[in-house]
């Protein structure tokens, strides 16, 4: 087995792209508040730390007037069944360019009560951003798609309610809110926090939409409830039970990236990470990057192929046996790839640090 020296070594080799690196002062930060869990997330001590994620999201994004910022429980997986429950009147559009946002249109596809969704799809590597289309009321697509680091623009489209998949580039990417009606994500990737809870930012499009469909009679389950979730949002409490460590260990990443300067600052520090990747794999003959269309690659997981001659497999084996992980592409994918998550959390210079690792590695093999 190579060995790499330690002064080649990143400080922190953590590079998933999903959970990824938690900080380890937000570690500290939860033992120090310790003493609020197990207790009630009916009482003010909860409440007030749920209203404190709200704000600092809200601030972070500028949330235009009238726009919530809404949570519960399951994650964005929960989410795309919620939508296709409480937000999707008769149909919708999908761009489709990745394993995540497929799932999204596939949930819609299967839902007796729409009419099948419109699909425009790319191959791996590209991106789809759906057309407007008569008796379409929901346009669908993903920011980051962390399945194959392709990143699409945030713009309105016709006249319905456009929901963005922001699970990897929230925290890590700047939108215009104003452009979507609900930007919705998980705080496992860039929030540096566990996974499990969702949250959205929803325009009063969306709440009304909501409001409208529930009141039409249609059957919604309780958890996939949208317009529930916006009054418990609203009193600062989800439907049912949440994580508190969860909702700790984001309260202090989003105290991190206020401090770092915002949503511009932390934009910066992930695109000059993920930049560090693009250029070590131009410069390399054995390497490139798998997104073509240098506008496409995403400033959040950099996808990098490997030329045949170099076994990736092995290349990600001999990391992990080195600390460094998490750098195998998405499962479906296969191919002879790479992929670094450089969310928020991840030093650019532990990305600079990985490059050598890699050159120490590739030239040994
Ligand atoms: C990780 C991810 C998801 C899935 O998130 P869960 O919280 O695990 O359901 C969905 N969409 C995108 C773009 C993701 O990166």
């Amino acid at each position: 087995m190579i060995q790499i020296p330690d002064d080649l070594l990143p400080a922190d080799g953590r590079f998933g792209s999903g959970p990824a690196k938690v900080r380890p002062e937000a570690l500290d930060y939860l033992a120090m508040r310790g003493d609020i869990l197990g207790t009630s997330h009916r009482q003010a001590p909860v409440r007030n730390l749920v209203r404190s994620v709200q704000e600092s999201l809200a601030e972070l994004y500028r949330l235009p007037d009238g726009y919530e910022v809404v949570l519960g429980n399951g994650g964005s997986t929960l989410f795309w069944d919620m939508a296709v429950s409480s937000l999707i009147e008769h149909r919708s559009a999908h761009g489709v360019f990745g394993e995540f946002s497929r799932k999204f249109a596939t949930a819609s596809a299967r839902a007796p009560h729409l009419g099948d969704p419109v699909v425009s799809e790319s191959a791996p590597g590209g991106i789809a951003v759906p057309e407007p289309v008569d008796g379409v009321d929901t346009y669908a697509w993903a920011q980051n798609e962390t399945s194959t680091g392709a990143a699409a623009p945030v713009r309105r489209v016709g006249d319905g309610l456009v929901l963005i998949d922001a699970t990897s580039s929230a925290g890590g990417m700047d939108a215009d809110i104003a452009e979507t009606d609900v930007y919705y994500f998980a705080p496992q990737k860039n929030f540096s926090s566990d996974g499990g809870l969702w949250l959205a930012f929803a325009s009063p499009a969306a709440i009304e939409r909501a409001e409208r469909i529930k009141a039409s009679g249609r059957w919604i389950p309780g958890i996939l409830d949208f317009s529930a979730a916006v009054t418990n949002s609203r009193q600062h409490q989800t439907l049912n039970t949440p994580a508190l460590a969860t909702l700790l260990l984001l309260e202090d990443q989003l105290a991190w990236l206020h401090e770092l300067g915002g949503m511009q600052a932390v934009a910066e520090r992930c695109a000059t990470s993920t930049g560090i990747l693009y250029d070590w794999a131009e410069d390399r003959d054995v390497a490139a990057p798998f997104v073509q269309d240098p506008a496409h690659r995403s400033p959040v997981v950099a996808t990098i192929d490997l030329d045949e001659s170099v076994d990736a497999k092995q290349v990600i084996a001999t990391l992990r046996a080195n600390g460094i992980v998490d750098v195998d592409p998405y499962r479906a994918l296969q191919r002879n790839q790479l992929r670094v998550g450089c969310f928020a959390s991840v030093d650019p210079d532990d990305v600079q640090a990985l490059t050598a690792c890699l050159d120490y590695v590739i030239e040994r093999m």
